[in-house]
């Protein structure tokens, strides 16, 4: 129960690595807020995560709005009257290939996975500030290390974007209280990965030292280790969580 008596908004929290990252961080007593562009999965994940823990809350919005960013925060404000953990999750992997990338497929990708997670930050920073105290999560990627090898440039370059933005930020909000750190899972078995064909899937069990994919609860697990008062030296870091495939 390292989070007792918080408040926690997690996006993208509807399904796969958001969902988990709501659990575990109510499982350690935190009440969660799980904004989604999914309303009817988010109020769905609220409902299941409310049966066994604090009881959660859904908000149904777009990141990538500013109406929507605004309604969110006012929700948990409203509900909770303060947020300690923000964990920017949502993100999209437009499968297109090089040659085929659109300036709406590289737009909408960067607004997604990029903007929303620096202006969802930027939303919260005031209240944070105002405790004296606050965590911030980037969901990277473990192809901000890689260039990227099960995923196309756009994404690689909005997930290494998140990488940057992390230490950016962390130099600047440490004197307010908040930590920003990154997570960069690798290959993680959600829909996300839908699209591995089984051998594809068998060449990355073959390649990883732990010899198998990830789980949602495994990069849960290092997220709630980040929003805990065990990382409270620790702000613009990249925590690797790749079963060894990537190490530096
Ligand atoms: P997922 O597709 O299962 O879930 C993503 C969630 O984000 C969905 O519920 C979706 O509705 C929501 N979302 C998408 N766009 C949104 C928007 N504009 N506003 C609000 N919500 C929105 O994906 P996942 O596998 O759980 O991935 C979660 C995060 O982890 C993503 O940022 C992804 O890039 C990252 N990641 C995943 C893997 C992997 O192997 N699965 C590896 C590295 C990083």
């Amino acid at each position: 129960m390292r989070l007792h008596g918080q408040v926690s908004i997690i996006t993208g929290g509807a399904q796969g690595i958001g969902l988990a990252i709501a659990a575990r961080l109510a499982a350690e007593g935190s009440a969660v807020v799980i904004a989604d562009l999914n309303a009817e999965g988010a109020e769905r994940a609220a409902r299941t995560l409310s049966e066994s823990g604090p009881a959660a809350l859904a908000v149904g919005i777009d990141i990538t709005s500013e109406e929507g960013r605004a309604r969110l925060v006012s929700a948990a404000l409203e509900r909770h009257g303060r947020i300690d953990v923000l964990v920017n999750n949502a993100g999209i992997l437009p499968r297109v290939p090089l040659m085929e990338v659109t300036p709406e497929v590289w737009h909408r990708t960067m607004q997604v996975n990029l903007d929303a997670a620096f202006f969802c930050s930027q939303a919260v920073l005031p209240t944070m500030r105002a405790q004296g105290r606050g965590r911030i999560i980037n969901i990277s990627s473990m192809s901000a290390r890689t260039g990227g090898q099960a995923s196309p440039p756009h994404y690689a370059t909005s997930k290494t974007g998140l990488v940057g933005m992390t230490r950016a930020l962390a130099r600047v909000v440490g004197a307010w209280g908040v930590t920003v750190n990154a997570v960069a899972p690798g290959m993680i078995d959600t829909d996300m990965l839908a699209a591995l064909t089984p051998e594809q899937r068998q060449w990355w069990l073959d390649q990883i030292p732990l010899a198998r994919l990830g789980t949602p609860e495994d990069v849960a697990g290092a997220v709630a280790f980040l929003a805990s008062d065990d990382a409270s030296y620790i702000t613009g870091a990249t925590l690797d969580v790749n079963g060894g495939y990537f190490m530096i």
